[in-house]
């Protein structure tokens, strides 16, 4: 049952440990993604990924900067 311990240390599952329910709302853990249109990484914070989440979007396909540049453009 390696597979399964290994789950449970990533979750923090199974074995009371010391931090509760904490593995999910943690700060400043981001997701990084890579633009359609640069082909640069960029950070999907915690925040923003749960945003979209809340209102039901896909993660974003561009970073900020390429986004904010899309939008100016007319
Ligand atoms: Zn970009």
């Amino acid at each position: 049952m390696l597979f399964k311990s290994f789950i449970d240390k990533l979750f923090g599952k199974g074995s009371g440990q010391e931090n509760e329910g904490s593995t999910l709302t943690q700060d400043g853990n981001g997701k990084k993604l890579m633009c359609v249109e640069c082909k640069k990484e960029f950070l999907f914070e915690s925040g923003e990924q749960q945003f979209y989440k809340m209102r039901g979007l896909t993660p974003p396909k561009r970073c900020p900067n390429c986004r904010s540049k899309r939008r100016r453009r007319r």
